[in-house]
């Protein structure tokens, strides 16, 4: 509809919880519908879990090498979580945003915060909430890829991040799957119609009215 460019910016869609959740089983039912999204891949120190690939889960980075990253400016946000750092490389988002491409962030709380602060005008927050902290760790053990020890680590890292559920936008309590991504696909659609994101029309507009 418009002459030059997309006719709208991109939503950055941020998915956040606490791990176990649910929100990556989440986000992968909605990419895989969703064609304008694709998911901010991140940098991580911390060591790959099975079947976890480069590139597709995240960028493994040496504790130096992200350091470095983080010198030349080369996230958008980046945070300690469990004593490992995450990070959102720049380049990528700002290119999807600028094309009208919608980016979906698997990030946690302080995240969130650094990306809002980083890009007012396009975060759209959503914080998923357990149905109750004995179904999370239930969850978390299913996953049976962590040590006890790092399980009892997450479950309380999980209940500091449920702390900071009032910082977002939107809030669901993941009780149905289903019914969840739903209710997140609505959220994603609405974002993409505000009139915000659509500087193009304006115009449009103004030429409806000379009709
Ligand atoms: P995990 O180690 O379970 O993959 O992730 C641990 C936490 O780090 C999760 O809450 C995840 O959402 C968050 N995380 C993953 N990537 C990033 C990132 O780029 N930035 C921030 N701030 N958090 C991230």
């Amino acid at each position: 509809m418009s002459n030059n460019g997309p006719n709208r910016r991109g939503v950055c869609l941020v998915l956040s919880a606490a791990p176990g959740v649910g929100k990556t089983s989440i986000s992968r039912e909605i990419l895989g519908t969703e064609p304008e999204l694709s998911l901010s891949v991140s940098a991580t120190t911390r060591q790959p879990r099975p079947g976890e690939e480069e590139g597709k889960h995240y960028f493994f980075k040496t504790p130096e090498t992200f350091a470095e990253m983080v010198e030349a400016g080369g996230f958008i946000e980046h945070a300690t979580f469990l004593g490992r750092s995450y990070g959102t490389p720049r380049a990528p988002v700002e290119q999807a945003l600028a094309a009208g491409r919608d980016v979906l962030f698997d990030i946690e709380w302080q995240g969130h915060r650094l990306l809002r602060e980083a890009l007012p005008q396009d975060v759209v927050g959503i914080f998923l909430l357990p149905p109750s902290i004995r179904e999370l760790e239930r969850r978390l053990r299913h996953r049976g890829q962590d040590s006890d020890e790092e399980i009892a680590r997450r479950v309380a890292a999980a209940r500091d991040e449920i702390a900071h559920w009032d910082e977002f936008d939107n809030v669901l309590v993941n009780e149905d799957f289903q019914t969840t991504v739903q209710a997140v696909r609505t959220i994603l659609y609405a974002a993409r119609g505000e009139r915000a994101r659509q500087p193009w029309l304006g115009d449009f507009v103004a030429g409806l009215l000379r009709e």
